[in-house]
């Protein structure tokens, strides 16, 4: 059920600069079970690497088709931040619903919901967009407590977390890309003028299509046909039109926000999209230190990629990268040769 990648799936070298390893999150969890194989396992066995020639970080040993349909269709039936997009979920009603069956599941021992609602809660909680000391103190407090499956003391911090849900945090799950201050990035690296045709690939959800609308573009959402992605849902807007990647239309820009590192023939991913549009903006998740690698995310770029981008490809970054906000998150503008 385990495959080994031979080469990097960009510039197919096969050299490797360094090793490393997954954290542990749901996927981690999900793979674990759908392969029969112990969590720990898995996090030591898709270990990821860096490639030496292009610095693309991709798993050198990977889960099958057949594995990952079972974790696209069965375990993971619809995009979770999609969802979280899409709903109502940042809210106090539902953070105090949270509360209330943590704490029944805490009570009664089960374990696996226990852990499930503890993230759910971890997310409304890392998207409060607040600089309160009061407010970071008690987070800081609770999430000792949530660790530590303390009832009484986390229904007590837990409301005095309420007052401050209010608007999600920018480049939160539940706020997506779309914002102000990354939009005009993207039009002074771009100079493009009302009209443009703009693209999305990925997830329909999280991007920038409310800016693109308002700013006057013509909008256009692109299916690609990718096993190792969500299944999302589509509430695009009447005026954003669906096309296939194939239909031959090309476009001004094409924004491609978490996709790239769901992608496993990257090399053929790039040279299919720089046949279809003038400017590429990437946002991919980068290693850092502190975080390692996802075990659900196949590869990702480093900034010294986008060098190799621009050498063999000639897509040449706009601009500096765009840093979203605290997150370790970059938003990088390519100009292409169409
Ligand atoms: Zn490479």
């Amino acid at each position: 059920m385990l495959i080994t990648i031979k080469n990097c799936p960009l510039c197919k070298s096969v050299g490797i600069k360094k090793i490393i390893y997954n954290q542990k999150n749901v996927y981690s969890h999900l793979i674990g079970k759908i392969l029969g194989i112990e969590e720990s396992t898995i996090l030591r066995k898709l270990y990821n690497v860096e490639c030496s020639k292009c610095s693309t970080i991709y798993k050198k040993r990977w889960i099958n088709i057949k594995a990952n349909k079972l974790l696209y269709n069965k375990y993971m039936p619809i995009h979770p931040a999609c969802i979280n997009k899409n709903s109502k979920k940042f809210s106090k009603k539902e953070f105090l619903n949270l509360l209330k069956k943590l704490m029944y599941n805490i009570k009664n021992l089960n374990v696996e919901n226990r852990d499930k609602i503890k993230r759910e809660i971890k997310k409304i909680l890392n998207a409060i967009d607040t600089k309160s000391n009061f407010f970071l103190k008690t987070k800081k407090r609770f999430l000792y407590q949530l660790e530590k499956n303390k009832i009484k003391e986390i229904d007590t911090d837990g409301k005095k977390i309420l007052k401050f849900i209010k608007n999600p945090k920018n480049y939160s799950q539940f706020a997506g890309y779309g914002n102000k201050e990354i939009w005009n990035y993207l039009i002074k690296s771009t100079n493009l003028k009302k009209n443009s045709n703009y693209a999305e690939l990925g997830c329909p959800s999280w991007g920038m299509f409310e800016q693109s609308k308002k700013y006057g573009f013509k909008n256009y959402f692109i299916k690609y046909e990718n096993s190792y992605f969500f299944n999302c849902i589509y509430k695009l807007n009447k005026k954003i039109k669906i096309e296939k990647f194939s239909s031959g239309k090309t476009y001004d820009f094409l924004g491609i926000y978490n996709y790239i590192d769901h992608i496993v023939d990257t090399q053929k991913f790039i040279k299919n999209i720089k046949k279809i549009s003038k400017f590429i903006g990437i946002i991919t998740t980068p290693y850092s230190s502190s975080h390692k690698i996802d075990c659900q995310h196949f590869m990702s770029f480093q900034k010294k990629t986008f060098s190799y981008l621009k050498k063999e490809y000639n897509l040449t970054l706009c601009n500096r990268p765009f840093k979203l906000d605290k997150t370790n998150n970059y938003f990088y503008i390519l100009k292409n040769d169409i």
